[in-house]
């Protein structure tokens, strides 16, 4: 054993082998703005070919089911409208708690809320006048008047219900503020939160992929702690994050959330997983070992990739965390260092 390939793993299994359904976010996991990331194509053809169910589970409202198939598509991700779950969907399933279906709604935000609300038997406006609710979701054309109108609305008593909270999103030029951004701006000008919110992490979101694509050993793949993995946590599947969006290596750290699995990109479903274990004080991966040390307070990874030192890393971590307790690490009393010499 002690001569083993740190590539090869006991079973040789590759990840994807052991969920038979892999739900993806899609901002910073499978694209990142206009472009995919790098294998998303190959390793989603991958385990479609082996049978695993696949679902796209969306917070971005902007757009319907149909354009993000398409846009998929187009960057060689064979998906089908029925695999897609976007957050305007789950926003108009809470509207239906509130709202009797055929009310005139607020429009704030892209075509996928309108159309959300449309195959529900809403009738969505971007006009204000009359309308009983408000529908908050992102879209690139939302404008101050679109906010301000909503404001107004609910002020005069109108539900108000948002697609969801994501803060930012990460573009091909960086990272932009999200619906969240947004929805705060309507938030302090009307005093009070929406009366429901539908994205990740909200349990509906998930139920409803569930609903959508079933599997008994599931998986969910994200690039953020507060919306995906906190989504996974949330219904009880495995998670895992990938480093090629909006998490860094200081978030992993930061986490109040465990994800099951690290890795830089979805790629990571097509290799075989490399688990850290536990070795003396210390967790060892692959060629990584992290240790603690209690002068400088701070865990240092050695040794190995820079991944392989992440997830060494974030093992000792959520071991430690039952001695020393969850704030020493997202206060940041105990610090990380993964790439010093
Ligand atoms: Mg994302």
């Amino acid at each position: 054993m002690s001569g083993m390939d740190p590539q090869s793993h006991a079973s040789g299994k590759k990840l994807c082998e052991e969920f038979d359904a892999i739900y993806f976010d899609l901002d910073g996991v499978l694209y990142r703005g206009l472009n995919a990331v790098e294998g998303a194509a190959e390793t989603i053809s991958e385990i479609s070919e082996r049978g695993c169910g696949v679902a796209y589970v969306t917070n971005n409202a902007s757009r319907t089911p149909d354009e993000v198939a398409a846009h998929l598509g187009e960057l060689g991700i064979a998906a089908k409208p029925s695999e897609v779950v976007t957050s305007s969907q789950v926003a108009v399933d809470i509207l239906q708690q509130h709202v009797p279906l055929g009310g005139r709604v607020f429009v704030v935000g892209g075509g996928g809320v309108e159309e959300a609300l449309k195959v529900a038997g809403y009738v969505p406006s971007r006009d204000s006048r009359d309308c009983v609710a408000v529908v908050q979701g992102f879209g690139p054309e939302v404008s101050w008047r679109d906010l301000a109108h909503a404001s107004y609305l609910i002020q005069g008593g109108a539900i108000w219900i948002a697609t969801n909270l994501d803060t930012t999103f990460p573009t091909d030029s960086g990272i932009a503020p999200g619906n969240g951004s947004l929805v705060d701006a309507v938030r302090n000008a009307v005093g009070r939160g929406p009366d429901g919110v539908g994205g990740k992490p909200d349990r509906a979101m998930m139920e409803r992929t569930i609903a959508a694509v079933p599997g008994e050993r599931p998986l969910l793949v994200g690039d953020r702690y507060d919306t995906d993995i906190a989504a996974g946590v949330a219904v009880g599947i495995p998670t895992m994050l990938v480093l090629s969006g909006v998490a860094s290596a200081t978030d992993v750290w930061r986490a109040n959330l465990r994800a099951n699995y690290l890795c830089d990109s979805v790629q990571g479903l097509i290799l075989t997983y490399q688990e850290a274990s536990i070795n003396g004080e210390d967790y060892v991966c692959g060629g990584a070992k992290a240790t603690f040390e209690a002068v400088d307070m701070c865990v240092r990874a050695r040794g190995g990739t820079r991944l392989e030192r992440l997830r060494a890393a974030d093992s000792l971590k959520w071991a430690m965390v039952i001695q020393v307790g969850l704030d020493a690490f997202t206060e940041g009393q105990i610090t990380l260092d993964l790439d010093g010499s």
